[in-house]
């Protein structure tokens, strides 16, 4: 069963995490919202821009405008991939690979409520019993794609994990579609990758970038943390990235991918949670 390397930390030596914490040494982790002690989600000024500032919502809505400009030329261009290495794809159907949560669906009420520390499972009954909140723009664009014919691919590393009292081994990838739909994207299970749905998919993405480049020109990429576009991001490696990130090594890779970004690669801002939490 996959978790939140945080939660299973937690649950498995709280007393080792008790005497960090109290030594001043507190580790996060990527993907977590991992709160400081004394953290006060209504004083979070990340959490509090994002729930009330009109900038968000604009900086959303202009993100998704630039990609939707950009639609019909890399549709056109069969010479083109937004995914670094993918090469005599002219032949394949087009796609778009977006990430899920504060990509396509919002979370800032969760992350604003939630009793601290972070579990996943707070966050499964969280989107069970919540109607999703697009991201302001998502919806003119995923529509705008879909009618000019470009399958959509949605990536996340909500991790399946079993529920007491329900046979299906994943049932997060019910409320992740679930999520979708209510956002007012048409998508299904086929198109909806969850992290450790099968063995070799960690939380590295690239193993699903590649599946997914197998059989499609990925025209885009869309997402709100470096590893919805860049490979071994994280501090913690998952496979097949077998060494650290840094802080600086994270900087480096906008420099080394700069012609990508608002040229395929389009990143969402998310000020409350993601791999940078863990390599300030
Ligand atoms: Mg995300």
């Amino acid at each position: 069963m996959l978790m939140c390397p945080a939660t299973w930390l937690l649950e498995n030596f709280m007393a080792p995490i008790r005497t960090l914490i109290a030594s001043g040494f507190v580790v996060t982790f990527a993907g977590c919202a991992a709160a400081p002690e004394g953290h006060s989600p209504g004083r979070d000024l990340g959490l509090l821009w994002v729930k009330h500032a009109a900038e968000y919502a604009a900086v959303s809505t202009q993100v998704y405008g630039i990609a939707e400009q950009a639609l019909p030329g890399f549709i056109e261009d069969t010479s083109w991939s937004a995914m670094p290495g993918q090469s005599d794809a002219a032949h394949l159907p087009t796609a778009i690979i977006f990430d899920v949560d504060e990509t396509t669906v919002g979370h800032v009420d969760f992350q604003i409520e939630y009793e601290r520390p972070f579990a996943n499972w707070k966050l499964d009954s969280w989107n069970s019993n919540t109607v999703a909140t697009p991201i302001p723009g998502v919806r003119q664009f995923a529509q705008a794609a879909q009618r000019a014919g470009v399958t959509l691919f949605f990536l996340t590393n909500r991790p399946c994990q079993p529920i007491a009292g329900n046979d299906d081994p994943c049932p997060q990838k019910q409320t992740t579609l679930d999520d979708l739909i209510e956002a007012g994207i048409a998508t299904d299970a086929d198109h909806v990758m969850l992290s450790g749905e099968r063995p070799e998919w960690s939380r590295e993405k690239l193993v699903r970038r590649e599946l997914i480049a197998r059989s499609h020109r990925i025209i885009m990429l869309i997402g709100d943390d470096l590893s919805d576009f860049i490979p071994c991001v994280r501090k913690k490696a998952a496979a097949p990235c077998t060494e650290s990130a840094t802080a600086a090594s994270r900087r480096q890779s906008i420099e080394l991918f700069r012609n990508y970004w608002g040229n395929g690669w389009y990143i969402l801002p998310n000020p409350m949670h993601g791999s940078w939490t863990s390599l300030r």
